[in-house]
This record gives C-alpha cells, sequence and structure tokens, in this order.
C-alpha cells in the first residue's frame, strides 16, 4: 500500500490515528523523561490522548517537558487516573503490550494481526506497563488482547520506543480496513456487566471465591472476543436477571423478571 507520506513534511497527514481518537495508557511509570519521550512518540504518530494511571513521578517534571519537545500540550493535557479501570471506562477496545509471554494468559499476538481490530474501534486505548515490571496479569485482563513487537532475544524495549513502534504498527494499513461499522460496547460496561456475571456464578453455584478469578479469566477471554456490542451486553445482563429472579423464586417459579431485555 502507498503511504502518502513526504519526509519534508512536519504536519500530520489528513488521515491520521487522531481521527480514531487512540488513547495511550501509562500504568503507573517511573521516568518523567520516559512520559516526555512518550508523548513526543504519540505526537509523531498523531496520536494525542495520554492517559496516566497512578503515575510515581511528575508528568510535568522538567525532564519530561524537555524530552517532549514539541509535545508538551499534549503532556500538559494528559489526563491522570487512580486504576487501570478508570482510564479504560469510555474505550470500546483495549490493547494490552508485553515483552514477554504470560504462563497463564493468551499468548500476546502480533500487532499486524490486531490492527483491523484497532482500526474497526471508535474508541481504542493502548495500554503500557511501568518500566521494570511490565503490565500485571489484572491490567493484561482487562484488555482484549495483547500485543508484542518481535525484537531479539533481548525483548523489554524502552516504554517510550514501544510507544512509538506500536503507534506506529496501528497507523499502518489505516486505508486497507473500512472505518468502524458497529458500536461496540465500552469497558465500563463490559466490566459491569462481567461484575454481574460473576455474581450469578456465586448465586448458582457454578464458581466459588477459590476458583472466581480463573473461571472469570476464562469467560472475559471467550466474550471479549464477541467485540460485543452495548444493547448485547443488555441482552446478556437481561438473562443474568432472569436467572437470579428465577433462583430467587425456587424451582416452581414461572414467569420473567422485571426489566429483561
Ligand atoms: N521488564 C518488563 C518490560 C517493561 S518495558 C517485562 O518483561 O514485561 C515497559 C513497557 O514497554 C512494557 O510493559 C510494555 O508495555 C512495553 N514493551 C516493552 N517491550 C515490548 C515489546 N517487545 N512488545 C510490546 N511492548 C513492549
Amino acid at each position: 500500500m502507498a503511504l502518502a507520506l513526504s519526509p519534508f513534511t512536519l504536519h500530520p497527514q489528513p488521515s491520521t490515528l487522531a481521527a480514531m481518537s487512540l488513547a495511550v495508557v501509562l500504568v503507573s511509570p517511573k521516568t518523567p523523561g520516559n512520559i516526555g519521550s512518550a508523548a513526543r512518540a504519540m505526537l509523531n504518530m498523531g496520536a494525542s490522548d495520554l492517559r496516566i494511571v497512578a503515575p510515581r513521578c511528575d508528568h510535568l517534571d522538567p525532564q519530561a517537558v524537555a524530552m517532549a519537545v514539541h509535545a508538551e500540550g499534549l503532556l500538559r493535557s494528559a489526563q491522570i487516573f487512580p486504576t487501570l479501570r478508570e482510564a479504560l471506562a469510555d474505550r470500546d477496545l483495549s490493547v494490552g503490550t508485553s515483552a514477554r509471554l504470560r504462563a497463564d494468559l493468551p499468548a500476546p499476538r502480533h500487532p499486524a494481526l490486531v490492527r483491523p481490530l484497532v482500526r474497526e474501534a471508535a474508541a481504542p486505548a493502548l495500554v503500557f506497563g511501568p518500566e521494570e515490571t511490565g503490565l500485571i496479569n489484572s491490567d493484561l485482563e482487562q484488555c482484549q488482547v495483547t500485543v508484542r513487537i518481535p525484537t531479539g532475544d533481548y525483548a523489554s524495549l524502552n516504554l517510550a520506543q514501544a510507544v512509538l513502534l506500536v503507534c506506529y504498527e496501528f497507523l499502518q494499513g489505516q486505508d486497507d480496513v473500512p472505518e468502524h461499522s458497529r458500536k461496540v460496547a465500552t469497558r465500563e460496561e463490559m466490566e459491569a456487566m462481567y461484575g454481574h456475571l460473576q455474581g450469578t456464578m456465586h448465586l448458582i453455584g457454578y464458581t466459588d471465591a477459590v476458583r472466581a478469578r480463573h473461571t472469570m479469566r476464562l469467560w472475559r477471554a471467550m466474550l471479549d472476543r464477541a467485540l460485543m456490542s452495548s444493547a448485547e451486553s443488555r441482552l446478556f445482563r437481561g438473562f443474568l436477571r432472569q436467572v437470579k429472579w428465577k433462583v430467587e423464586q425456587g424451582e416452581g417459579g414461572e414467569g420473567r423478571a422485571e426489566g429483561e431485555e
């Protein structure tokens, strides 16, 4: 595919990542310079929505501002969130990033394979982990898919370089895939549905406190693959409400729960 990029222009071309409101989420970054460099990488790639979860340093530290160069404005408009869940609440797709394979989670995919998914999303987020440890499993469980940039044996990229490469991957081929055609449920809606599902599982004895985490991981992976719409998530919750209602009525109960979809 021919990319209409001139090496002489400093201005973004008409169709850039900004058009799809891509958010970059940095989870608990430690080094101001990395945050500034990440902001610069975002500006280079046409993304502008920087979100920082529980930072361990001042994102407006002089070192961050110096590394951001022309991306200082982007740095200043960054939003700070106490938790990843809150940072992702309005997103319809969250893509985790990881330098390594995790034994108990699905294997990360090559970003090129995930590109169509990102291009079809209306409000995607790319999630990056802390410098020393990367994202923890409970962070990755909140992402529908995880990507890994292929590297040599030393797989751990600098945080800002990872931001640059992952954003670049999703900029490629942007004209190949049609714009999003359906509205996918937000993470807030999906998290509420998962909370409801887990409550229902406890109610009917499908899982218990010991097994719940593993059970939910399996169900999340399956249901996240469906890329449900908001209406479908409500449909599913209507079903869960009916299960609860029926259980509370006892075996003999007939009829339908209030407010069922
Ligand atoms: N030591 C950590 C890496 C931390 S690097 C680990 O082994 O996971 C900081 C962040 O940069 C990571 O959390 C991830 O978001 C991103 N990153 C680093 N290398 C990457 C790679 N090869 N592919 C995708 N993301 C990567």
